[in-house]
């Protein structure tokens, strides 16, 4: 067929306009993105309700984080930030706590105002069994890092209604993500810049695709042999970045991959505020939702939002079947060596670069989408299209 662009990205995620950005800019690439759902921009986008005006990120909290300077630089010509700072509070037994596990959550689950260094004694006392650094699987790294009463309490249940899989199953870097803190510092992330956009995430990431050589085709399945723009049509004739799910792409020929979906249920109240804050996790068994978002709370400094009403999402985890949209990896075993079988099938695809959290099973935050696609993008694209080299950095 006919095709007049040189590159062609499947996936219009931070990681796809991160890419088809790049090589409209930087080499004057035309670029056609295509995507299957009728919005840009992944799982990242977010829309004004239409009952309140409040900005709902439909596919569940987005908060940006980072510490890698050039990311930052980066992400700053597309939008400015709040200064937002993120914080989570969880609901054990009927009772709020502070999260990440911070001296104030310890101190309120034990009844007690330990300082750091007693605080820091019990936790060792209580973790006895199993050390960080050894730490096999997220139930060990987590009874290492806060002590099985701790655990049981705040990490156990949740993790096993998030991922309906064994915690001795789970890597322990899924339970990384969360530090641990003896102080009362319970800011959710640790990066040295943070914030949400100023004019929300569809408004970054439509301009991070405004470029006249980008052209964005949604509504298009890379598999549907019915589009123009198809797996068999377009594979050898033209570069390809592909950031749909990596067993998708070889049609499960080494067996599915697991993946989590999520179920996002909302609700418009007729009160101005919910729960005080933006999200709150529920850590017990009994409850079926693992946290409900209040997204008026995401945004204090948008003054035009209603006083009378809000609006709340639950979000309930699950299995994907193939029917579904796979959102987290979830990483057993057995789904690394079926990883490695599809990384070999990858090298047989010339031309065509497996990109983002689909692409390459991995549970990457939107700056780590974005970094690895500038550094794919240095790297690989543009030497492939005789631009300057990168310096092979990942
Ligand atoms: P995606 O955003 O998933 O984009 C992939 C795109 O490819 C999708 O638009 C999809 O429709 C398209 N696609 C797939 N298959 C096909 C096909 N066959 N044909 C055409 N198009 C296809 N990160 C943070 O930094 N902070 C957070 O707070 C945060 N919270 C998150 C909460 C949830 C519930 C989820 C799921 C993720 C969260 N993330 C967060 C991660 C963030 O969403 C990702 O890092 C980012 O979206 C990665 O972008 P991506 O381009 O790799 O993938
Ligand atoms: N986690 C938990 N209890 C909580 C919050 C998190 O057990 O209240 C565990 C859980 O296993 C989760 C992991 O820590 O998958 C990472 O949490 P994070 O909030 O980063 O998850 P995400 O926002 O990516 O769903």
């Amino acid at each position: 067929m006919q095709m007049n662009a040189d590159l062609i990205v499947v996936g219009s995620g931070f990681f796809g306009l991160t890419i088809a950005e790049r090589a409209a800019n930087e080499l004057g690439l035309k670029v056609l993105v295509v995507d299957r759902r009728d919005h840009i921009g992944g799982n990242a986008y977010s829309e004004a309700d239409p009952e309140t005006g409040i900005e709902v990120h439909r596919y569940g909290a987005h908060l940006f984080h980072t510490s890698v300077e050039s990311v930052w630089q980066y992400v700053n010509r597309f939008t400015s930030f709040t200064n937002y700072q993120h914080k989570v509070y969880t609901n054990h037994k009927g009772v709020v706590y502070p999260l990440p596990i911070n001296l104030g959550t310890i101190n309120q689950f034990f009844g007690a105002a330990y300082g750091p260094d007693e605080a820091r004694a019990l936790i060792a006392s209580q973790a006895g069994e199993f050390n960080v650094s050894d730490a096999r699987n997220l139930e060990e790294k987590g009874i290492a890092l806060i002590g099985r009463p701790l655990y049981e309490a705040f990490i156990r249940d949740y993790t096993a209604k998030q991922w309906q899989t064994d915690p001795t199953e789970l890597p322990a870097e899924v339970i990384s993500r969360l530090p641990v803190r003896y102080t009362y510092d319970n800011r959710y992330f640790n990066d040295t810049y943070e914030g949400l956009p100023v004019k929300g995430y569809t408004n970054w990431l439509e301009n991070m695709a405004d470029h006249p050589n980008i052209e964005v085709k949604l509504g298009v399945d890379f598999f549907d042999e019915s589009q123009p723009i198809n797996k068999k049509a377009v594979v050898g004739q033209v570069p390809i970045v592909y950031t749909g799910a990596i067993d998708r792409y070889f049609d499960y020929a080494e067996g599915e991959l697991s993946w989590r979906t999520l179920d996002f249920e909302r609700e418009v109240l007729p009160i101005g505020d919910f729960q005080g804050t933006s999200v709150m996790n529920y850590a017990d068994r009994d409850v079926p939702y693992t946290r409900i978002h209040e997204f008026r709370h995401f945004h204090p400094e948008r003054r035009e939002y209603p006083t009378d009403k809000t609006i709340i999402m639950r979000e309930f985890s699950r299995f994907a079947t193939r029917e579904d949209e796979p959102y987290y990896p979830v990483n057993t075993p057995g789904d690394r060596d079926g990883l490695l079988a599809y990384r070999g099938l990858q090298d047989g695809e010339k031309n065509v670069f497996f990109g983002g959290r689909l692409g390459t099973y991995k549970y990457l935050d939107m700056h780590m989408a974005i970094g690895s696609a500038l550094s794919m993008f240095r790297n690989k694209l543009s030497p492939l299209f005789g631009g300057p080299e990168g310096d092979g950095e990942e």
